[in-house]
């Protein structure tokens, strides 16, 4: 189909030209690791410039929800652009589908969310919940109160502010991170708990008790906010243990700290809920969103504001003028536009629906498949989320050799089955979050397949002595 492109030529060039993110800079420009170019797509299914096609079990970066290829979106989108392709939004001005969107979002997540600012982004939507947390407390007469809490593992973004709040030392290692003003707290992941004997009711309790250890050390009145994905993404695909988010509430409520739920994985469907921040009843005063907002068809990113959060805002501004916050792309109608139709297409659907229903299919079928699994540790997820996480030892939970790169070997693996299932950046582990129009014959396309990739690489690595089974 696509067979007149001259890929070499064309990723010649690339390597030439392009400064690629998460990438060995120097392999990549030296042609020492390889390039592929991407140049259809539909449903679930990707294509590249030899012809291969790959089922695409990470949405893209688990953003694709609605699936590729919708035409629908593109003339959504091109709808919009020959009637306003752009106007800003500083002092008053809007556009229609701003407003009509701003509603609609604002209602489905509820839990007294007030207003939404957009970005482009989700790392520039947390960079504004950190101003806005900030200008609060300058209002309400608290400059000293500015901390921000995050956790081991999370996954907030990778510019300056929101690359400190990730809880991933790659995003930190060389580039001088985290800001002084950021702090993190013990990670909710129960499957390398710190005591074995721990419940996961206990382990919630000892996680809101690390918390608040850290806020009486730093000073509760220094402590602004905290920050959390509902279920933890990029550091591993962790979904809470019972009860945490009510311990981790509990704690803020006590020294007046501001919960940030950051849904840009978890908002949209993906969980099998509208917003995981419902499903786990975590009392947000601020939501993040972007991917799943208009499933990557344009970026758009938003942050809303709670009530009570809102109007101290409201009252800055009665103090000292126009808030000096603004991006020229803050709520852009092709975003904005994009976002409609990509709303219609899950509601219409059932595709949040489909992510609770074929996504317990998901779960149990990884479950049943890989649980066993001499390789697999851990099999975890909710919704259409799932990680496997790969244990040298499965009894003693403990961790393979860096050097052996177990979880980049499977997803190599993965891909030569036709499957994309990603390595996530910190451990052993495989994330999994297909597009949310999968149905049950996808499922089991997909843990076939990556059952073929997790055999082999066992085999391999047993054939040529670097491991065996416990
Ligand atoms: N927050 C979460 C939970 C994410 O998973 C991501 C990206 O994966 C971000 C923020 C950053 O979003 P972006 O890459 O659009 O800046």
């Amino acid at each position: 189909m696509n067979n007149k492109i001259d890929t070499k030529a064309l990723l010649e060039i690339d390597r030439q030209n392009v400064f690629h993110a998460s990438t060995h800079l120097k392999q990549y420009a030296h042609g020492e690791m390889a390039g592929r170019i991407i140049t259809h797509a539909k449903g679930i299914r990707i294509q590249d410039s030899e012809g291969v096609e790959l089922i695409d079990g990470f949405a893209g970066l688990y953003c694709v929800n609605i699936g590729y290829g919708r035409e629908e979106m593109a003339e959504a989108i091109y709808e919009q652009a020959k009637k306003l392709a752009y106007y800003h939004t500083y002092v008053g001005h809007t556009n229609e589908a701003l407003i009509t969107l701003s509603e609609r979002i604002l209602k489905m997540a509820g839990q007294g969310m007030s207003k939404v600012y957009y970005g482009m982004s989700g790392s520039d939507a947390n960079e504004t919940q950190l101003k806005l947390v900030w200008y609060y407390n300058n209002t309400r007469g608290l400059p000293e109160k500015k901390k921000i809490i995050s956790r081991d593992r999370g996954y907030h973004g990778s510019s300056i502010a929101s690359g400190s709040l990730t809880g991933l030392p790659l995003f930190h290692a060389h580039f001088d991170l985290p800001l002084e003003r950021i702090k993190h707290t013990l990670a909710p992941y129960y499957y390398r708990r710190e005591d074995d004997g721990m419940t996961e009711r206990e382990f919630s309790k000892h996680c809101a008790d690390e918390l608040e250890k850290m806020i009486l050390a730093e000073g509760p009145e220094t402590v602004a906010a905290m920050i959390g994905e509902p279920v933890l993404g990029t550091g591993g695909i962790v979904p809470p243990p019972e009860g945490y988010w009510q311990e981790i509430r509990k704690v803020l409520d006590k020294y007046d700290i501001l919960l940030i739920s950051d849904e840009v994985v978890c908002g949209f469907g993906r969980l099998g809920a509208d917003f995981g921040s419902i499903m786990y009843d975590m009392k947000p005063d601020l939501i993040t969103v972007a991917k799943g907002l208009t499933s990557a068809y344009q970026p758009l990113s938003g942050v809303m504001v709670g009530e009570r959060v809102w109007k101290v805002l409201e009252d800055g501004t009665d103090k000292w003028g126009a808030i000096g916050h603004g991006y020229t792309y803050s709520g852009h109608p092709l975003g904005a536009a994009s976002a409609l139709c990509n709303l219609d297409i899950i509601e219409r659907e059932n595709l949040t629906t489909n992510a609770r229903d074929t996504g317990a299919y998901f779960q149990q079928q990884m479950q049943a498949t890989f649980a066993n699994h001499p390789l697999v540790g851990d099999s975890r997820g909710i919704g259409l989320l799932h990680a496997l996480e790969f244990s040298s030892n499965k009894y003693k939970r403990e961790h393979f050799a860096p050097n052996l790169k177990v979880g980049p070997q499977i997803a190599a693996a993965c891909m030569e089955q036709g499957l994309i299932a990603r390595a996530m950046p910190h451990g052993d582990i495989l994330g999994f979050a297909p597009p949310l129009v999968v149905d049950r014959g996808d499922i089991d396309e997909i843990v076939a397949r990556a059952k073929k990739a997790i055999d082999k690489v066992t085999d391999n690595l047993v054939n040529n002595g670097s491991w065996k089974a416990a």
